[in-house]
């Protein structure tokens, strides 16, 4: 049997007395760009129907995290396991579109020639009518289904980005990746995108690993907030208890914007 198909059982964590397994765990993961490690030595799990937000300033290895649990990069070392199945170490690697995760980024672009509806059934197999019954279920969720037969450029840049997230949960991603999703929306509109995007993630029950370099996002969004600086997890919990005890001095400049 090879090294990989022996590695897939896990230990679950304790949650309120049971055991539950990571929808999403990373374990020691690392890159290296030039010799440099820019992510360096990694863990991190997202609990199911949990939001994990992965914070820290620009630059210090939040996108290229991301990018290897999307499996469009390769980490050095490390593992990544979802529902508690290996996904990717240095020797075993599932191709990103079998990885059952979705992905949001900040210029999430819509296919301008599709129709809503037809965007949000992209990524979807079956049958005609039920891909737009889907379609139609995720629309309601984000309250644009009367716009289901309209096309992207009538919408207003929040709906669309409404309809890209609509896209992204139609095809019930066991695992949600969302790189800084609302930084190029308007302040004024910001707020009220994040307060829905969460209640629209959690009644799809859909775990997310956000990345943010604003405090006030992760303290608005998180379950869990991994604060991290130069490549590291310099420190993990509960945003209150993060915020609140914060790990050093560095960290209280962080998040001294948080009003
Ligand atoms: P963040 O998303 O937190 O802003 P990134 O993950 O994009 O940070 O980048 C982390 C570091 O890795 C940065 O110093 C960046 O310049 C460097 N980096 C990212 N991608 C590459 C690459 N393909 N080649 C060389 N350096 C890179
Ligand atoms: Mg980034």
């Amino acid at each position: 049997m090879p090294e990989q198909m022996t590695k897939s059982a896990l230990p679950s964590v304790q949650a309120e007395g049971h055991e539950v397994t990571p929808r999403l765990e990373i374990r020691n993961i690392r890159r290296f760009f030039e010799g440099r490690a820019v992510v360096d030595d990694v863990s991190l799990t997202v609990l199911p129907g949990q939001v994990t937000c992965l914070l820290g300033p620009s630059g210090c290895g939040k996108s290229t995290t991301l990018r290897m649990i999307a499996g469009v990069e390769m980490q050095d070392e490390g593992e990544i396991y979802v529902d508690g199945k290996l996904i990717c170490d240095t020797l075993f690697r599932v191709p990103p579109e079998r990885r059952e995760i979705g992905l949001m980024f900040q210029d999430f672009a819509l296919f301008p020639h599709l129709s809503v509806g037809d965007n949000v059934a992209f990524g979807l197999k079956g049958p005609k009518d039920q891909k737009r019954a889907r379609a139609h279920e995720l629309l309601d969720r984000v309250s644009l289904a009367q716009y289901i037969d309209d096309y992207p450029h009538q919408l207003s840049g929040g709906e669309q980005q409404r309809v890209a997230l609509a896209r992204a949960l139609a095809p019930r991603p066991k695992i949600m990746l969302m790189d800084e999703p609302f930084s190029g929306l308007d302040n004024r509109l910001r707020d009220g995108i994040r307060d829905e995007t969460l209640s629209v993630l959690k009644e799809e029950d859909t775990a997310v690993l956000l990345v943010t370099h604003e405090p006030e996002e992760a303290m608005r969004m998180a379950d869990e907030i991994a604060l991290m600086r130069d490549g590291r997890i310099v420190q993990q919990g509960a945003p209150y208890n993060v915020y609140t005890r914060p790990v050093d001095k560095a960290a209280v400049a962080f998040f001294s914007d948080v009003n």
